[in-house]
């Protein structure tokens, strides 16, 4: 199925037909699998096959047909669904990582991910240095005979800051280090990360490959050796797994996503654009926009700039909350990449457990809004929030 692109792949790889010829994907929402005979059950759990399920904490057929065909999508050897984006993280993180290890990250992470590396890790022998993303330097100096991930957002939220991923991997792989992106900002559709060098990735599938606010989830992606090694071992033993109800939604996602995510990154440019140079805005950030300081990198990595643009409103946090509440379409919510557009402020809430030099390091002012931008009609959106802006000032 190589040959197909990425829509045809989207809508049918990974499909498992069962007996009745259904069209459109069956859920099997059962959490065990009967067998024939006692011999038979003994095979079974002796040696797994390609189509065969135990347990679904292990595995099930909704759930194999979501992670197929994220795998199809990715060129990845293998995937393994789980619960949502933090199992996915934390899957990851304790498959790859044991007491003694050391890793790097970038310190503009998502707020449960940076609670892993910094409260978690440490808890279990693992030495953790945090280093600016952006500087491949930093990123080189913090690397040691004895680091085993190297681990970061790009882009980050919400700054929207890229990190070189075939610049990392080249730094990493030298010390025999793993690349670890979390490519949920970035998208599967607009950056392959395990083309550029990455060994594995993250999602969380709540956010774009759901993209209609319904279910939460994630997975993880990489060779067929680390999948169905230790990442499989350690996730079907702690109980990450993903529901079949859950995949079934994630899988439909799929069949949408380039449609969406082109839509709404589309919107997003036009919406960046109009904005920048408006009275009330400090600062636009979105990638492609020509102030964008990291245009050529994300040139080379992106196919678009994403679904989120941040804007620093003039006028601090008042400025921020009076944007945030004129705001008729536009929805207050933390959740992004839905078909609903959504504004977070991350300074009171999803970075809220930050110090303020922590903020001030990462760029996180007062002033800054997160948009996530829906599938709305471009211009009604644009209208919503040009009106919102003018009570910013007031
Ligand atoms: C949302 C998010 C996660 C966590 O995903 P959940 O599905 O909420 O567990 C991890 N990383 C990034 C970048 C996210 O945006």
């Amino acid at each position: 199925m190589d040959k197909w692109n990425t829509r045809t792949k989207l809508v049918h790889e990974g499909t498992r037909r069962s007996q009745y010829g259904e069209l459109s994907e069956a859920i099997y929402l059962t959490q065990g699998f009967v067998y024939p005979n006692a011999e038979s059950a003994q095979e079974r759990f002796e040696a797994l096959g390609d189509d065969e399920f135990i347990y679904a904490r292990y595995g099930n057929p909704t759930v194999a047909m979501f992670e197929d065909r994220i795998a199809a999508l990715e060129g990845a050897e293998a995937a393994f669904a789980t619960a949502s984006g933090m199992a996915a993280v934390n899957g990851a993180l304790f498959a790859l990582l044991e007491a003694g290890d050391h890793i790097v990250a970038a310190k503009a992470l998502f707020g449960s991910c940076l609670f892993i590396v910094e409260n978690l890790l440490p808890k279990y022998g693992v030495e953790v240095s945090f280093v600016d993303g952006k500087n491949l330097g930093e990123w080189e100096s913090a690397l040691r005979p004895n680091t085993k991930v190297c681990f970061f957002e790009t882009l980050s939220n919400p700054t929207l800051e890229a990190v070189d991923i075939a610049g990392v991997a080249a730094l990493a792989h030298k010390v025999g280090a793993k690349v670890v992106v979390d490519n949920v900002f970035a998208t599967p559709i607009f950056q392959r990360a395990l083309t550029l060098g990455a060994d594995v990735i993250i999602y969380s599938a709540t956010k774009h490959i759901d993209g209609q606010g319904r279910c939460l989830g994630g997975v993880v992606l990489g060779d067929t050796d680390f999948i169905r090694g230790p990442l499989e071992t350690y996730l079907k033993h702690t109980g990450g797994a993903l529901s079949p109800f859950n995949a079934w939604v994630m899988l439909k996602g799929l069949e949408t996503l380039d449609l969406r995510v082109r839509a709404q990154a589309g919107s997003a440019l036009k919406i960046a654009k109009a904005l920048e140079g408006n009275d009330n805005t400090e600062r636009v950030i979105y990638p492609g926009l020509e102030s964008y300081p990291q245009n050529s990198l994300v040139g080379a990595q992106m196919e678009a700039g994403g679904t989120v643009v941040s804007i620093d409103l003039k006028g601090g946090k008042d400025a921020a909350f009076r944007f945030i509440n004129a705001l008729e379409i536009v929805l207050i919510s933390n959740n992004l990449g839905d078909a609903k557009s959504i504004v977070t402020h991350p300074a009171t809430t999803t970075h809220q457990r930050l110090s303020q030099d922590q903020l001030a390091d990462l760029g996180i002012s007062d002033g800054l809004v997160r948009l996530s931008v829906g599938l709305e009609d471009s211009d009604d959106l644009l209208a919503d929030i040009t009106q919102a802006l003018i009570f910013a000032t007031s």
